[in-house]
């Protein structure tokens, strides 16, 4: 059993192992193969945000560029009076008639453009600074409106220094004319000359580059290069936040970068978005571990604006449950890993059945040896290993019995030898007692002799029933088989007894019914009989004893009785009954005397004859002894298959 049970444990582990190992390795290339399916699109999706963005930043450019080749701007600064300076009166810039119906132009044109491109506020800057035109949300400026503290800008410098055709872009910042958060583009006003006297200037939200950066699952955002996020589709901007200063580049009105992750791995990954090189590939793959336990996986891209870098990431859990393959996976391989365990249990059950059944089988043949008649254990199943002990364990038997069968002959030599001499004594003894033959003995003389021929006749008794034992142990008894008239065998019992059952005042039945014929052994029914007869007269009451017995057919057999009315066995004693030299201890039975040996003799008559012996018995109730013996004994006689160990050797 411990066997098997280490063999299924042992199995099991290299089964559950061999499964594990091959599910997890299937469940991790899945996997994997997921992540970069999921990685694939989050950078098409990448893209085209990117493209959207720079998409808006080509249209403004190009909205802007337009603008200014209508002729009307060159015409209003070739004017003489522009070129000759501005007038004030009252601070208020001043135009002549003729820059009025030029401005009007202007104003017309740009209107045109604010309706059809989303711009918040568009101006023309000259170089002094000052505004010769604006227009907020469609709304012309009145000339008290126009500002000439515009050289305080940001953009002015940087705007002089484009070129035709060139536009500058504007670093986000809070317009304070809107007082929303705009982009500022501007391109230079170039006169035939070449000089540029103006730029012209327009604003477009923020809020509608922002909106670029919506996405469904995960998060994409915009960061700068001082790791300020100035889109991020996880945060809400305040589109009007009037505080933020004007003029320098309010970058700490943006969240930072440690809104999305403290992770010192994070800021790694992002500072090296930045540090790769322009000239290679702008696009890649990073991953950090985020304080929620999960690996983030972001795609990322460098914009041409700002050089800004555009990003989008996914924790792991987001990029797995967009995805049904795995966890599918994950039950299939669950209910095949079940499948192959359970199974494999079943076959190393079977299998190891197979292995340890012949053991288990042999171990029982080995319990089941009768020690006075050792057999030799036929092979079991095919495997050789558990034969081959078989076969040792047989040689063993032969030896034992080899020694045993010296033993025995020896003891029957012996008994043989102590039976001789009792003959003569009992027949002396004999001859003692007859006066005719020896002369007349007094009682003293005569009494001595009686006790010595029947202590002589007790001791052939005994050394006749261990012969018996010794012949019916070595299988040497010889049967004879005759034709038994079983009325005549009782009767001539019955007669036989009279004398015995008279002195002990027993009433004696046979009580058979039928007509009986038996083809068995006569000797040996007589021998069992009066054992068992003998028996009862022992124990039935001195007063009111009486002794049944008889025959009658059963079947195929002839049932036998002897039936007493005597102390009885009590039933726990009964199983013991036929065993050698058994006998019940009470001070009934030690007066019986006897060696034990009479039940077991007949049991080994009994069933060496083909029949069977029991007893049914309650204490005090008298017992019944029964044994069956087959109609015609040469039909059913016992008879033993010897294997030749020598031959199973060759095997
Ligand atoms: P023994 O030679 O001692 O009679 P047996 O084998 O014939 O040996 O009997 C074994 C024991 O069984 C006896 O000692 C006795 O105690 C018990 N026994 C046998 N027959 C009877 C019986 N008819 N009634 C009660 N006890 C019996």
């Amino acid at each position: 059993m411990r066997i098997k049970l280490k063999l299924i444990i042992m199995f099991s582990i290299v089964i559950i192992v061999a499964v594990l190992s091959t599910s997890y390795i299937s469940f991790k290339s899945l996997e994997s193969a997921i992540i970069d399916s999921q990685l694939l699109q989050m950078g098409h999706e990448l893209e085209d945000k990117a493209h959207s963005i720079e998409n808006l930043n080509a249209r403004a450019s190009e909205h802007l560029l337009f603008a200014v080749k209508n002729p009307v701007f060159v015409k209003y600064f070739e004017l003489p009076e522009t070129k000759a300076g501005n007038i004030y009166k009252n601070d208020v810039l001043q135009f002549t008639p003729q820059q009025r119906t030029l401005k009007n132009e202007i104003d017309q044109w740009i209107y045109n453009f604010q309706n059809m491109f989303s711009v918040d506020e568009t101006c023309l800057i000259d170089r002094t600074g000052q505004e010769h035109t604006r227009l907020v949300m469609k709304k012309i400026a009145p000339d008290s409106d126009l500002s000439h503290e515009e050289s305080a800008t940001p953009f002015f410098k940087p705007s002089f220094q484009k070129n035709i055709d060139e536009v500058y872009l504007q670093y986000p910042y809070v317009s304070p004319d809107t007082e929303r958060w705009v982009f500022a583009y501007t391109t230079p006003i170039v006169l035939n000359d070449g000089s540029k006297p103006a730029f012209y200037h327009f604003e477009i939200p923020l809020k509608s580059f922002q909106d670029l950066t919506k996405v469904d699952h995960g998060r994409a955002y915009v960061v700068d290069s001082a790791g300020y996020l100035v889109a991020d589709s996880g945060h809400v901007y305040n589109q009007s936040l009037n505080s933020a200063p004007f003029g320098q580049p309010p970058k700490d009105f943006f969240p930072s970068i440690s809104t999305i992750s403290t992770s010192s791995e994070f800021n790694e990954d992002i500072r090296n978005m930045f540090a790769s090189d322009n000239n290679s590939t702008n696009t890649g793959h990073v991953t950090y571990s985020g304080e929620d336990g999960e690996l983030h996986y972001i795609v990322f891209e460098r914009l041409p604006m700002f050089g800004w870098i555009l990003a989008y990431e996914k924790p792991y859990s987001l990029m797995m449950s967009d995805n049904n393959i795995l966890h599918n996976f994950a039950v299939m391989l669950f209910v095949i890993s079940l499948g192959v365990i359970v199974g494999g249990l079943i076959v190393i059950y079977v299998l190891s059945d197979r292995i340890t059944r012949p053991i288990i089988d042999f171990a029982r043949k080995c319990r089941n040896q009768d020690v006075s008649n050792l057999q030799i254990i036929n092979p079991i199943g095919t495997d050789k290993e558990i034969n081959q002990v078989i076969y040792a364990f047989n040689e063993m038997i032969e030896k034992v019995n080899a020694i045993e069968k010296q033993k025995e002959e020896f003891a029957s030599m012996v008994t043989h030898e102590l039976k001789s001499p009792l003959t003569p004594i009992i027949g002396w003894c004999q001859t003692l007692k007859n006066p005719k033959l020896i002369g007349q003995l007094n009682s003293k003389q005569l009494n001595a002799v009686d006790t010595i021929q029947k202590n002589a006749k007790r001791l052939l008794q005994l050394v006749g029933d261990i012969l018996d034992v010794q012949k019916l142990d070595l299988n040497r008894m010889k049967f004879d088989s005759q034709p038994i008239d079983v009325d005549d065998l009782l009767n001539s019992m019955y007669n036989n007894l009279q004398n015995v059952m008279a002195q002990k005042n027993i009433n004696q039945i046979n009580s058979t019914k039928e007509q009986l014929t038996v083809r068995s052994d006569r000797n040996r029914l007589e021998q069992i009989l009066n054992n068992l007869i003998l028996n009862a007269v022992d124990f039935v009451p001195s007063e009111g004893g009486k002794i049944e017995y008889g025959a009658q057919r059963k079947g195929e057999e002839i049932l036998f009785y002897v039936k007493d009315n005597g102390i009885g066995i009590p039933p726990e004693k009964q199983k013991n009954l036929f065993h050698k030299f058994y006998q019940i201890d009470t001070s009934v039975t030690r007066k019986h005397g006897g060696s034990g040996l009479g039940l077991a003799i007949s049991k080994g008559i009994i069933e060496s004859l083909g029949g069977k012996i029991w007893v049914e018995s309650e204490l005090g109730k008298g017992a019944s002894f029964y044994f069956t013996i087959p109609i015609d004994r040469t039909k059913t006689a016992k008879s033993e298959k010897v294997i030749d160990v020598k031959d199973q050797r060759g095997i």
